[in-house]
């Protein structure tokens, strides 16, 4: 069965077909339909329960790259490991990567994504250049920043149609290396601190937080891309079944572990791009570690410091809680996630009522500061919720393919 990263909630489609080689390519007629990437996604925006789901991993083809201006063409079924793997040989990165690059370029600007630069570079929408869009009435449209089209397929959830292919602009890195540092914390405090000192000098940043501590420690982690020379990390082998061994105890002993290796690991040092950016990746399938019923993460953003506060006043205990202020520049989509505040995300075990419970009373909290929820990780939040976090929603609605739609979209839509 098709699902999400988080497993939650499950879906049954009527059918998958799987798409591959653009040029002979025509959309199926009947909707509803919906493109389905990595399904790195958490909740239900990539699952399409009862419609048809439009697989892109075999538009894998890369169809250009320009070494002088780093601009690269491709197919949407791409992924930015796939990309990565081409490009940083030839000193050549990414703008803006996730905490994977398990991501399809097509998935990437339907969430119009952000990573730990966003301070510097703002969201991975503002790097594309021009893509082509196929529509479900059989036509074929490229557009580029100033259209309407291109602004609400940039973070449109997969609602205005099947992205073809993409022209993103790449950067120059002088080697694979990146200088880093993980520097212990303990409160807000310190941690705006942090932000304030280190968003000033270093192009990436964001901090974990151990919210079982009652002194609310992390780890800020900061870094450069940098000369020097560095071994690619390895895979650490895959999770081969569902083993639920995230609760309590284990969160506990796993945060107080990974604070102490963190912490040793502190100084100024030299990592691979690909273990800086990505540890989550050296295990496979690590989601089977919440075990059959899965996991939810709750991501929001918020203007204030004092809303964070809150937040974390009432956070639940979870093994991976991470906090990133965002910066000013603006997201190009009607519908991107990205603006300025803190962005604070929290997995947890999938425990149903009391789960979402706790969901609910974080998103009364985000949403009564004026925040917004990310839609890329969300399977609970109210039609209300997604109205407030997106003003320019009636705007989006206007251009969206109707053959195409979502479970995320049939909940969240009035
Ligand atoms: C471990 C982990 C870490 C992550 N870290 C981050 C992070 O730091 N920042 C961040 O922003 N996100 C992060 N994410 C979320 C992830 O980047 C997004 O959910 C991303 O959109 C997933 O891409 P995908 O290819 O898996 O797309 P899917 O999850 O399969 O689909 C996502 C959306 O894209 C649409 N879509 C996919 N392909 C196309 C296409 N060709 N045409 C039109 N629409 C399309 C789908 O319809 C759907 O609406 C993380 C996810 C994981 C699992």
């Amino acid at each position: 069965m098709t699902e999400s990263w988080g497993r939650y909630p499950q879906a049954t489609h009527a059918a998958e077909i799987r798409l591959s080689w653009l040029p002979g390519l025509a959309l199926p007629v009947l909707g509803p339909m919906l493109a389905y990437g990595q399904g790195r996604s958490y909740g239900d925006s990539c699952l399409n329960d009862g419609g048809k789901l439009l697989r892109t991993a075999g538009l894998d083809r890369f169809i250009s790259l320009d070494p002088a201006s780093g601009v690269l063409r491709c197919e949407a079924g791409v992924t930015l490991g796939e990309i990565l793997r081409l490009a940083a040989p030839r000193g050549l990165f990414l703008p803006v990567v996730p905490g994977t690059k398990h991501v399809s370029v097509g998935g990437a600007i339907a969430n119009d994504i952000h990573g730990k630069n966003h301070h510097r570079a703002g969201s991975f929408g503002r790097h594309v250049l021009r893509m082509e869009l196929l529509r479900s009435d059989g036509g074929r449209v490229e557009v580029t920043p100033a259209d309407e089209l291109f602004q609400a397929t940039v973070g449109g959830l997969g609602l205005t149609g099947l992205i073809a292919w993409a022209e993103i602009t790449l950067r120059p890195i002088p080697v694979a290396a990146i200088r880093t540092e993980a520097i212990p914390f303990h409160g807000l405090d310190e941690f705006i601190a942090l932000s304030d000192e280190s968003d000033a000098r270093c192009e990436y940043t964001v901090a974990w937080l151990d919210v079982v501590a009652r002194s609310q420690r992390g780890i800020f982690f900061r870094g450069d891309h940098a000369e020097g020379a560095v071994r690619a990390p390895r895979a650490r082998g895959t999770v081969p079944v569902d083993l639920p061994l995230v609760n309590a105890v284990t969160v506990r002993a796993f945060n107080a572990a990974y604070y102490a290796a963190q912490k040793l690991a502190g100084q100024s040092r030299l990592q691979h791009w690909d273990a800086f950016f990505f540890p989550l990746d050296g295990v496979g399938r690590w989601n089977r570690l919440y075990g059959r019923r899965g996991l939810l993460q709750f991501q929001c953003v918020v203007p204030t410091a004092d809303a964070l506060r809150e937040l974390l006043r009432d956070a639940p205990s979870s093994p991976l809680t991470v906090l990133k202020r965002f910066g000013a520049l603006q997201s190009p989509g009607m519908l991107s996630f990205p603006r300025p505040g803190f962005t604070l995300a929290m997995d947890l075990p999938n425990r149903g009522e009391e789960t979402f419970a706790r969901f609910a009373r974080l998103e009364t909290i985000a949403m009564e500061a004026g925040g917004a929820l990310y839609p890329a990780k969300d399977a609970r939040m109210s039609a209300d919720t997604f109205a407030r976090s997106y003003p320019r929603l009636a705007e989006f609605t206007r251009q969206m393919d109707p053959a195409f739609s979502s479970s995320f979209w049939r909940r969240v839509a009035r």
